[in-house]
């Protein structure tokens, strides 16, 4: 379908590797999306996404905001304080020009991999106070559908992907919600957006709650196609939820999850990031219901059935940019390439140390030294 052209800053983009400059920029271009935030994880290999995200960055400074993940090294190498290298390191990323953080360590999977400590441990503390005396806006994947711990219900295709969480061997779903939400009880005026509507679009009742408890509060619409099932069930009740909370709803479509997760070779393919546009602005421009055109990842396919909520002009400007500019800013951080060169300096000596204690890990420098390289050319 067509939509009509809007400014749109897609405030949740995953960009695994600096090859896909190209057609991510131009599939972007072509469907009317101003600006992205490009969200890191981490990686196994790499440790860290986020040199690709700063080369992205500075070959788009206009458009490019990033939120770097964390280096997740600490966990392995000084357990105890953590929580003191993840604040000092809000301070390298700032230092790069990095716009916020991304967490995705609620990941039930990811805090079966890492040994990662409850967020609302000791461990944690310093960087908690960091993140909230620092206001630096903080892009937090936690949990995931509900339905992933249910035996029953668990999609065939998310029992594929690794993401059954019901064996007792998982974190439980409402432990890893309480421990969060301690810490927003400790930290009120965290600036905080949780990715995939928190995971709680079958308890809008629920989530208006928290929204109302935590002023800094944000969700981001990010499919969890799950999540536009939940609405259709009850557009209505849907639509009055983003009426009433439609200061604190932010865009993002995941586009480059599916390179990210499935299939890096492929990388980023078009149909696939048009069918992620599809599904939020359908469901947010039109009225009643639409089947997709385009063929999605995990989409349902062309039968499935989702309904739109049509919301007015100026709830969509909030939805679509405005409230990301509230949450981030106005304008993406310049790079500091001195800083990144640094980084990816850190990086690379940290990669080949990874290697030797933890088998399995680290190992790939191919990109912390094509960026370094980029930089220290350009600086040159
Ligand atoms: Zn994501």
């Amino acid at each position: 379908m067509a939509f009509a052209q809007r400014k749109i800053i897609d405030g949740h983009i995953h960009y695994a590797h600096y090859s896909y400059e190209e057609p991510l920029m131009s599939i972007l271009a072509d469907a009317g999306i101003e600006k992205l935030a490009v969200v890191c994880t981490p990686d196994e290999e790499r440790l860290s996404l986020v040199p690709d995200a700063m080369l992205l960055k500075a070959q788009h400074p206009e458009k490019v905001y990033v939120f770097g993940g964390l280096d997740i090294s600490p966990l392995f190498i000084t357990p105890d304080i953590a929580g003191e290298a993840f604040a000092h390191y809000v301070d390298v990323l700032s230092q790069m020009g990095a716009d916020g953080v991304k967490m995705v360590e609620g990941k039930a999977e990811m805090r079966k991999r890492l040994p990662l400590p409850d967020f609302d441990s000791e461990i944690y503390g310093p960087y908690w106070e960091k993140m909230a005396e620092t206001q630096t806006p903080l892009i937090f994947h936690v949990n995931d559908p509900e339905e992933f711990w249910d035996a029953e219900k668990v999609p065939d295709w998310a029992r594929e992907m690794g993401w059954f969480y019901g064996d007792g061997t998982y974190i439980d779903n409402e432990e890893q919600y309480q421990q969060v939400l301690n810490v927003l009880d400790r930290h009120p005026d965290l600036n905080v957006t949780f990715a995939h509507f928190f995971f709680l679009s079958g308890q809008l009742g629920r989530l208006g709650g928290y929204l109302e408890r935590y002023p800094n509060m944000h969700i981001d619409l990010t499919p969890g196609i799950e999540m536009y099932f939940n609405f259709a069930k009850d557009p209505d009740k849907a639509r009055d939820f983003f009426i009433q909370y439609q200061d604190r709803i932010i865009y993002g479509t995941d586009i480059g999850a599916r390179a990210l997760l499935r299939d890096r070779e492929a990388g980023i393919e078009e149909e696939e990031s048009l069918a992620r546009i599809e599904v939020v602005r359908g469901f947010l421009e039109n009225e009643g219901s639409f089947k997709l055109t385009h063929e999605g990842f995990l989409f349902g396919g062309s039968e499935a059935v989702f309904q739109g909520i049509g919301l007015p002009d100026e709830v969509l400007d909030k939805i679509y940019y405005q409230n990301f500019e509230a949450f981030a800013s106005h304008s993406p951080k310049p790079v500091n390439k001195e800083a990144v060169i640094e980084e990816c300096q850190r990086l690379e000596m940290m990669i080949n140390a990874m290697a030797q204690m933890q088998p399995g890990s680290g190992g790939d420098t191919s990109s912390v030294t094509k960026v370094k390289e980029f930089f220290t050319k350009s600086s040159a």
